[in-house]
């Protein structure tokens, strides 16, 4: 066994902000390609209720569509929204040739039954890549889909710091929908050997030590720390969690596996956000399904 204490390793700080910043430069130049031929892609943005974070991470994608020339619609709907006329609306989204990708912000309020509402979004439009079609999708290996966001910009991160993944040994601490059962799905089909674990787990350590490839998206403040970790390998903290005292942090102890990994991501700063750019490769990728042409992004 290898004695990690014993190793200094150099840890590299996978740099969630200047991917984006790349990719944000493609997504550009895919709308000019776009523009030239007539072709004006539109993101649209659903939100019922005014839950405080969905409205920051609305804000956030907003911004970063007009920054990259996505021209983004806000459907912000009331609380007190019937399921009745939240599914009119994802219809005739839906049937609107206009609007190429439909994002559902969730959660949604008390009340609205979540699937359903998802089930109105079409597979080529569903720029999140949540609803049940999707997912249905990804396991299936169809061509031509739109992959959840966080997943797909961590399977970017990694390609982008040259990770080996295939015979690698890849820990996902989580399963969510959102997360976990996505990305090990993702890294199962990059030939990665995956275990994942979760709330019931027993003795995480003794699977996040066989870890070449760690991901971490439980939303539990430094649940990882040093010890934890095979001597060298890649990190990867998703969580995000906001303090009493206002900090932001993830679910790992940078302090201490930074000594021990060889490639960490930040928090903030490493996987938000490759969520929010992929979200905009994503609605190209929509777009261009839409008009057949050859989606830019699809192929990793
Ligand atoms: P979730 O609550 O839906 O799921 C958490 C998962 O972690 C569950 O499967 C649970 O079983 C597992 N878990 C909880 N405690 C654990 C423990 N002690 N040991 C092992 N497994 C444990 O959360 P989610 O939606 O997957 O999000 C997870 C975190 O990632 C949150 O902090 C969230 O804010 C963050 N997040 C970040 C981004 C981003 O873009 N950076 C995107 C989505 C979610």
């Amino acid at each position: 066994m290898t004695n990690v204490s014993a190793i200094e390793q150099s840890c590299t700080t996978m740099e969630g902000r200047s991917l984006r910043k790349q990719l944000f430069a493609q997504v550009k130049e895919q709308v000019g390609v776009l523009n030239k031929q007539g072709i004006n892609p539109e993101l649209h943005v659903v939100l019922a209720g005014d839950d405080a974070s969905s409205l920051i991470y609305v804000n956030a994608k907003m911004r970063a569509a007009k920054k990259v020339g996505i021209q983004s619609v806000l459907h912000h709907l009331p609380s007190d929204v019937t399921q009745q006329k939240l599914e009119d609306l994802l219809c005739r989204l839906a049937d609107n040739p206009n609007a190429h990708g439909i994002l559902l912000q969730l959660p949604l309020p008390k009340g609205i039954k979540k699937n359903a509402a998802l089930a109105c979004i079409p597979l080529h439009k569903d720029v999140d890549g949540l609803t049940v079609g999707s997912m249905g999708a990804l396991v299936a290996k169809r061509k031509k889909i739109l992959k959840p966001c966080t997943p797909l910009g961590i399977m970017r991160l990694l390609k982008a710091y040259e990770v080996p993944i295939k015979g690698q040994t890849a820990v996902v601490l989580g399963r969510s929908q959102l997360v976990g059962r996505p990305v090990a799905e993702m890294l199962s089909q990059a030939n990665a050997t995956v275990i994942s674990c979760h709330r019931f787990t027993p003795n995480i350590t003794t699977f996040t030590r066989q870890a070449d490839i760690l991901i971490v998206a439980t939303g539990s403040p430094s649940l990882v720390t040093g010890d934890m970790l095979k001597a060298g390998a890649t990190v990867v903290d998703v969580g995000i969690t906001r303090l009493d005292n206002g900090d932001v942090v993830g679910d790992c102890d940078a302090a201490s596996c930074r000594k021990v990994a060889s490639l960490l991501t930040p928090v903030p700063g490493g996987v938000g956000p490759m969520t929010v750019a992929t979200l905009m490769t994503n609605t190209i990728d929509a777009c261009c399904i839409q008009h057949n042409l050859t989606p830019p992004f699809r192929a990793l």
